[in-house]
């Protein structure tokens, strides 16, 4: 690359990106100084942006060690689809390929070489190619694995020392999201890094919003939360069993949710198709076991749920960042219940690891449970676990959307526990709230229960009150659980409130965990007008097409962000394009071809202007009205060629126009009364009726199209969405 390029003139050109996140810029500038780093950044926080643009404006060939062969082979493409010059050599080549990417390295062809680091640490001739090739700086990914302290140690990884001694003068950067204080001194010391500088980026993931609702029946509580949150989004649902995947994935497609499955059980050609139909398309939802998500970087996932609670802090905000890399609004989702969290521990005590590490496993688990019970800001008490303070509640949780009211349940609280004395401290919350209820059951009057003070003192309340009270307190540390028989015991502090030492705030109790309506978060997404989301259709559907036809995931052909900016610049001239987030220089050489004049098309035939009506590009735009003006001449002239008796495809044809807009005009011929809904649409009465009762319901047609897996097209739900408004 020549040399009057800079760092932003990059960013611009080749990734369509106007400015530097965090600490991007920093972390570069540090690299072309020839100085070593180490960058701790959250999932999606842009990390590879740190070492690609270096790659470009040094000389040389910026190497990239990375662990796995789907992630490189995924930014390989993207950077191909940029127009970067790079390639990977893995065991996925055959020898013919491998020499062509060598011979490519040492002619100085090659920008970034992406290498496992199996073959960088044990194929010796790699090194020595390397050492022969003219290597501009060495990028080692998901580099906590060098250490025996973190979660996924990698012996070839502890090797990558040797390397940085053999190439002395060339900067080393070191990448990972996950590393506490130990990892990071270890990272430094095997890889030499000392003398360097370490980026940390935070942790927060603002546009992730974090939600945990009382498990009660989890698979319909996930289906209604996908049908009216997420319908036809990307995402992934994680379970503990392989079975459980099964099942659900099962009663998701029941519901006429697209979905796969991913677990270790299937086999390896499985595993990669399921794999491969998640990242290419953009309406699947994955059901998996924790097997899944390493080397997952989709940016468009828009949610990930949890139907189990996860193995630590650590695990779920791994699991929870696959959502929303892009930076656009993302929901992390758990269904919670407290037995869940009592078999956790089930399956701790009864592992066969030392007292020590038990007891570091429950501790962990505690936060948890602290966690999925609190009543505070949600993203306060996860920061606080990676000693990350907030200052404000941020406004995107469930506990900030919805801020529960408190009361003082002391005395109820005193009941509660009460019970847990008087039992003896040997029983779980089932049972103790069955003799708070005053239950007739046999194992009450077997261990004469019933005889107790507390029998049937709570028989105002519901049990379902009592087993939340009890979740509770445990929640606020008044109870604790005992590991192996789930039994429930009374703390210090919950001694005090026995001794009215101490009070007890509640949240008002809802019988039904139906939440009371939506306040408007923080983070707006983007929301369109209606031409806007018919736009935003038909170019993602361009996309998809792309997408297939070069075999290549959706997202390396550009990103939903993308299209938003489409919509909000409706872009007429080549030249228009650079202003578009995501679109460099190679991708409007592409691309540019192809969307231009499907958006000049819309544009000519659209009664009204697509729009954003929220989201940053544009914060508070108001939607601009429709305008109405008896027929447009373009409509009449679709509606005479229906008359002639061709159809929309033919009409499409003719007038050299795409389905969805002579599908639009067709819609507006019906409700203006021009057309009988009959004459375009032959459904049997009670199909129609169905797809009525879901459009009153639905704010907008997606849901519909969805729901009914795409069954009838949009112009169909249009035309008979007009026909319901005359
Ligand atoms: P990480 O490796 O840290 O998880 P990525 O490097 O995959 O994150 O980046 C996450 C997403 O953010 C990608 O879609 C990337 O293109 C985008 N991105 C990175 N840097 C910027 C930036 N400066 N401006 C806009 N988008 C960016
Ligand atoms: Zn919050």
């Amino acid at each position: 690359m020549s040399s009057n390029k800079t760092p932003h003139s990059l960013l611009k050109q080749v990734f369509g990106y106007s400015s530097f996140r965090g600490e991007q810029e920093a972390v570069i500038k540090n690299t072309l100084t020839g100085k070593d780093s180490l960058v701790i950044m959250p999932t999606g926080g842009g990390k590879s942006i740190c070492y690609q643009i270096p790659a470009l404006l040094m000389e040389g060939t910026c190497v990239v060690v990375s662990p796995l062969i789907a992630l490189m082979e995924d930014q390989v493409a993207s950077l191909l689809g940029n127009g970067v010059r790079a390639a990977f050599i893995n065991s996925s080549l055959d020898i013919f390929e491998v020499k062509e990417t060598e011979d490519a390295l040492l002619s100085g062809n090659l920008d970034i070489l992406y290498l496992s680091p199996e073959r960088l640490m044990s194929v010796e001739s790699t090194v020595r190619l390397l050492q022969r090739a003219n290597i501009s700086l060495f990028a080692v990914d998901e580099v906590h694995c060098v250490s025996q302290w973190g979660h996924d140690f990698r012996p070839e990884y502890q090797k990558l020392g040797e390397l940085r001694d053999k190439f002395t003068d060339i900067p080393f950067m070191g990448l990972t999201a996950t590393a506490d204080e130990m990892t990071r001194k270890d990272i430094l010391h095997s890889l030499h890094l000392e003398e360097g500088s370490t980026f940390i980026g935070g942790f927060d993931r603002p546009n992730i919003r974090y939600t945990i609702i009382p498990k009660e029946d989890e698979e319909s509580q996930l289906v209604q939360w996908i049908r009216k949150e997420h319908a036809g989004e990307s995402g992934i649902v994680y379970c503990l069993s392989r079975k459980k995947t099964e099942k659900i994935s099962n009663t998701l497609i029941e519901n006429g949710i697209r979905s796969s499955v991913y677990h270790a059980g299937l086999s390896s050609e499985l595993r990669s198709k399921n794999q491969t139909m998640f990242l290419q398309e953009d309406n699947i939802v994955m059901v998996a076991t924790i097997a899944f998500g390493m080397g997952i970087d989709k940016p468009d996932v828009r949610f990930v749920a949890h139907m189990d609670l996860p193995k630590s802090m650590e695990s779920y905000y791994q699991e929870t960042g696959r959502a929303g890399r892009d930076g656009l609004p993302a929901e992390a989702w758990m269904t919670y219940s407290i037995s869940d969290a009592v078999q956790l521990r089930r399956f701790i005590e009864d592992s066969s690891a030392s007292d020590m590490q038990k007891k570091l496993e429950h501790s962990k688990l505690n936060f948890l449970i602290g966690y999925s019970e609190t009543i505070e800001c949600r993203r306060k008490v996860l920061l606080s676990y990676f000693d990350e303070s907030l200052e404000k509640p941020c406004g995107n949780c469930d506990t900030c959307l919805n801020p529960p009211e408190r009361v003082d349940g002391t005395i109820d609280a005193q009941k509660a526990l009460s019970n847990i004395y008087r039992t003896k401290q040997f029983y779980g919350a089932g049972h103790l709230a069955d003799i708070l209820m005053g239950s007739q059951s046999q194992k009450i009057k077997d261990q004469g229960h019933d005889s107790l003070s507390t029998y049937a003192i709570g028989k105002d309340r519901s049990k379902k009150y009592w087993l939340w009270l009890y979740r509770q307190l445990i929640s606020l540390g008044h109870i604790t659980v005992d590991s192996s028989y789930g039994s429930l015991q009374i703390s210090k502090s919950g001694y005090e409130v026995c001794k009215s030492e101490r009070t007890v705030e509640l949240t008002v109790y809802k019988e039904k965990t139906g939440r009371a309506e939506k306040k408007k978060s923080v983070v707006s997404a983007y929301v369109m007008n209606e031409a806007g989301q018919e736009l935003f259709e038909i170019l993602r559907s361009k996309r998809q097409e792309i997408a297939k036809e070069q075999n290549i995931p959706a997202f390396t052909v550009f990103g939903d962000k993308t299209i938003y900016s489409l919509i909000d610049k409706k872009p007429k001239q080549h030249q228009d394009l650079s202003e578009i987030h995501g679109l460099g220089a190679a991708k409007i050489q592409k691309y540019g071809e192809v969307v231009l004049p499907l958006i000049a098309e819309f544009l000519e035939t659209s009664e009204e202007v697509p729009e954003l009506i929220a989201g940053d590009f544009n914060p508070k735009r108001e939607p601009k009205n429709r305008i109405k003006k008896g027929m447009s001449s373009t409509v009449s002239e679709s509606l005479s060629l229906f008359n002639d008796g061709l159809n929309a495809e033919e009409i499409a044809k003719r007038r050299k126009l795409v389905m969805t807009t002579v599908e639009s005009h067709l819609a507006q011929a019906v409700e203006q009364g021009k057309l009988r809904l009959e004459s375009v649409v032959q459904l049997p009465e009670s199909e129609l009726a169905a797809v009525r009762d879901l459009l009153k319901e639905s704010e907008g047609l997606k849901p519909v199209f969805d729901h009914f897996q795409e069954k009838y097209s949009y112009g169909v739900l249009k035309c008979i969405q007009a026909d319901m408004q005359r």
